[in-house]
């Protein structure tokens, strides 16, 4: 892209940016995390709404001049009501973590339980690692998988820990799992125990609203969390989903703003009505099967190669490989080896990890932002194919440079698109 302005002012800042660029069209992205936004989104993004104070909700603000802001509001949440389906939304939050904090706080009085998913068995840092800040004030108990072949959680001990902690929240949602949960057994549960029960779909939030995973509200879930820049393919940032209950909507709303935060970003708002806009149509229903497809091609190649694969495969976007244990490379090694060759992935712990999180056992890689590019299932087998091949390679120069020239290629055939719709 050009940036007249920027290159004539700031060359060293304009040089860093192209330097990205490059970088994210030679290589290959396979963080499951991570997408690509389109051309729209990002003229959105580095729009005036940036100039622009807008505290306060559409209609009730503390500053005059809010003809646009309000417009550009208002059509996020309608947009973000309708691909979820829901009846409030609040789209101020900042990222996925805020949003999170947020809701914990609206819901929530210091000292309640929060029952969520162990951090080694897929659940976020946001679900209550003792690193984070909001341990200090929330009581965080766990519920894990049953069987680390399969995936299934162990729903027996889940209503088990929930009879006898008593929490306030039950919080479903992932970002190293790579099944679909039961939603109707946590609304079960949650209804047994008198807890709230809310999905964190950060992670698959796309896959929901392209219609090919399931949607927590249809099985009763009080509220849902996300963020926008992964699976949805949107800006970065939060956001946060009430089914039906105005109460606690209410109660978010105030939460996140005057409790939590200040002037809400305009402009990331304005790009996420963009994106928002970009899922409703059809195309991003077949973007959401392709992202399936083409993790079910990889799982294909990691089960013909005798990969193991926690919870056995996948039904989503990721896949989460026992490297160490099948290939016997570490996840850092593997992470490094893998970037040689022009492949991004990142290091994860497997359920139950023998090793330390520095150097876990696992790695993890999911297809979102391949998808985006136009790989189909031909091409992610390769990829899966070439991921091996470098990991049992790791010290073979030669046979890196290789794999490395074979995904630049592919790279260069699959540029990365301008717009979806
Ligand atoms: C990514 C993620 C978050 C946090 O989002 P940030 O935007 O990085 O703050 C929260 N919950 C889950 C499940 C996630 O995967």
């Amino acid at each position: 892209m050009e940036y007249p302005f920027l290159a004539k002012q700031d060359k060293m800042i304009h040089d860093a940016l192209l330097g990205e660029e490059r970088r994210e069209a030679e290589g290959l992205e396979l963080i499951p995390s991570e997408n690509y936004v389109s051309r729209p989104v990002l003229e959105a993004l580095g729009s005036v709404f940036t100039n622009k104070y807008s505290e306060g909700y559409p209609g009730k603000r503390y500053y005059g001049g809010q003809t646009y802001t309000d417009v550009v509001e208002t059509l996020a949440i309608e947009r973000a009501k309708e691909l979820f389906r829901c009846s409030y939304v609040n789209v101020q939050p900042l990222s996925g973590a805020p949003a999170n904090i947020g809701t914990y706080f609206a819901l929530l009085e210091p000292g309640d339980t929060v029952l969520g998913m162990d951090l080694t068995h897929g659940g976020h840092l946001t679900h209550g690692h003792p690193v984070t800040a909001i341990t200090k004030i929330f009581n965080f108990v766990r519920y894990k998988m049953k069987e680390v072949e399969t995936g299934e959680i162990d729903y027996d001990e889940m209503l088990k820990v929930a009879k006898k902690e008593k929490p306030k929240l039950i919080l479903a949602g992932f970002s190293a799992y790579s099944r679909e949960l039961d939603y109707e057994k946590f609304v079960a549960i949650g209804r047994e125990v008198g807890a709230l029960v809310m999905a964190d779909i950060a992670h698959i939030a796309g896959l929901i609203a392209g219609g090919v995973a399931k949607n927590p509200f249809e099985a009763g879930f009080d509220l849902m969390t996300t963020t926008t820049h992964k699976t949805l393919r949107g800006p970065r940032g939060g956001m946060i989903m009430v089914r039906e209950d105005e109460e606690i909507a209410k109660k978010i709303d105030k939460t996140i703003f005057p409790g939590l935060q200040g002037g809400p970003h305009m402009n990331n708002i304005a790009a996420k009505a963009v994106a928002f806009g970009e899922a409703l149509q059809p195309s991003f229903k077949v973007y959401a099967e392709q992202i399936l497809k083409n993790a079910k091609a990889m799982e294909r190649v990691l089960e013909e190669r005798g990969v193991r694969m926690i919870g056995g495969g996948t039904s989503n976007h990721l896949i989460l490989a026992d490297v160490f244990g099948s290939l016997n490379i570490g996840g850092a090694e593997a992470e490094a080896v893998l970037d040689e060759v022009g492949i991004t992935v990142n290091k994860n712990v497997i359920a139950d990890d023998i090793r330390k999180p520095m150097n876990p056992s696992g790695i993890r890689f999911g297809t979102p932002a391949m998808t985006t590019r136009g790989f189909t299932e031909e091409d992610s087998a390769r990829v899966a194919h070439l991921m091996i091949d470098a990991m049992e390679h790791k010290d073979d120069a030669i046979k890196k440079k290789e794999i490395h020239t074979e995904i630049q290629t592919l790279a260069k055939h699959h540029p990365i698109p301008e717009t979806f719709v």
